[in-house]
């Protein structure tokens, strides 16, 4: 198919570089520069090892979608949910992508006011309002790996101020905040969360592809977010943690799957000697929002348990996988995080201190209809 044949020379392209380094589970990693994203020409014969299967499936995705970007389309999404025509916001946002071809330094708030305007009046599909669009399947089902599991239906716990009987003295400060008086409601809307716990300043920039050199040199395929030591990590999204304990790189981490199997989001360099929320095992299932571990400075070591990172900081890595073969090894997308991070500005997760454990543990719990499945 002509959608991913673009996609699958930058592949080409970058096996015939010869830049196939990462390591086993080497997820700080890249092996992935600029410039290596060029392309050739189809048919030099070239051979992708493990994805060069004849499958049909992404092999190479940018993330340049701009917070400003998804936060208006997110709005039309939210604005038009249980009307006739519901606009879907990764829709929005694969067109932009393809009318722009991926660069949303094109931008324009008018050109989504325009396709908003044009899907809710009913005057055309979305189907027909990229019928001329080569590119848009492709960015349908890039986009769609990124954010599809991230806005939904789910309930979540708010605290109870309707109540009448009490006194706003007895709702959120009782001493057990999870037995604070608390309503279940149902809601539509941003079901992920930032990774940083609210209320905990932390500092970033935008550091995807900068140059690393432990072990070996190659570029940062994630996002760094410095912050104090023992600051609360929290899921970014619900499902199975797929890795936990100890790498050279990440220090102690944890790797979780989306449900659906297309994302893996990586924590790395957590504390040392207590990395994880209590609890945290690798199997389990977490629900977005929950604590799953704490800023440290651990890894570069082969040795367990090190400080050998000179900041306190979160890397905070999202990794696509549109093929089981690129789960690890030389076909690896990892997708900038820094305009996504600051898209779940938004919705951070609030948390308590228990005197006693010294853990975090979130206040308002959430049911993901999707977790609630897999619980079953
Ligand atoms: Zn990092």
């Amino acid at each position: 198919m002509k959608k991913h044949t673009a996609v699958a020379l930058l592949c080409t392209a970058i096996a015939a570089a010869g830049l196939l380094l990462a390591p086993k589970d080497g997820r700080e990693l890249s092996y992935m520069s600029g410039t290596a994203q060029k392309r050739e020409n189809e048919g030099t014969g070239t051979k992708r090892k493990g994805a060069d299967d004849g499958k049909d499936y992404i092999k190479w995705v940018e993330f340049h979608v701009t917070c400003d970007a998804m936060k208006q389309a997110y709005q039309y999404d939210l604005d038009t949910y249980g009307k006739e025509v519901h606009l879907n916001w990764v829709e929005l946002l694969a067109y932009l992508g393809a009318r722009y071809g991926g660069d949303f330094t094109r931008y324009k708030e008018e050109d989504l006011e325009d396709a908003a305007k044009v899907l809710a009046e009913g005057k055309k599909t979305i189907g027909e309002l990229t019928a001329d669009m080569q590119y848009y399947e492709y960015y349908r089902e890039a986009y769609g790996a990124v954010l599809d599991g991230m806005v939904g239906e789910y309930e979540v716990e708010v605290s109870a101020e309707g109540e009448p009987d009490k006194k706003e003295s007895d709702k959120m400060d009782s001493k057990e905040g999870g037995t604070a008086e608390k309503t279940w409601k149902k809601v539509y809307g941003l079901k992920a969360f930032h990774p940083i716990a609210k209320g905990f300043p932390y500092s970033d920039y935008d550091d995807f592809g900068v140059s690393r050199t432990y072990g070996y040199k190659r570029n940062h395929l994630g996002h760094d977010m410095m912050g104090q030591v023992g600051t609360p990590v929290i899921a970014v999204e619900s499902g199975y943690v797929a890795e936990l304990g100890w790498n050279q790189y990440g220090g102690w981490r944890v790797g979780i799957n989306s449900f659906d199997g297309k994302r893996y989001y990586y924590y790395a360099h957590l504390r040392k000697d207590r990395p994880y929320a209590e609890g945290l095992k690798k199997g389990g299932v977490v629900q977005a929002g929950d604590v799953i571990g704490y800023i440290g400075r651990t890894g570069y070591s082969r040795e367990e348990n090190v400080n050998n990172i000179d900041e306190y900081h979160l890397h905070f890595g999202l990794q696509l996988i549109f093929d089981e073969s690129q789960r690890e090894g030389s076909n690896e997308i990892w997708v900038s995080c820094y305009e996504l991070v600051r898209f779940l500005y938004q919705h951070q997760s609030e948390v308590l201190r228990e005197d006693e454990t010294g853990e975090w543990l979130r206040i308002y719990q959430m049911k993901d209809p999707q977790a609630c499945i897999e619980f079953d």
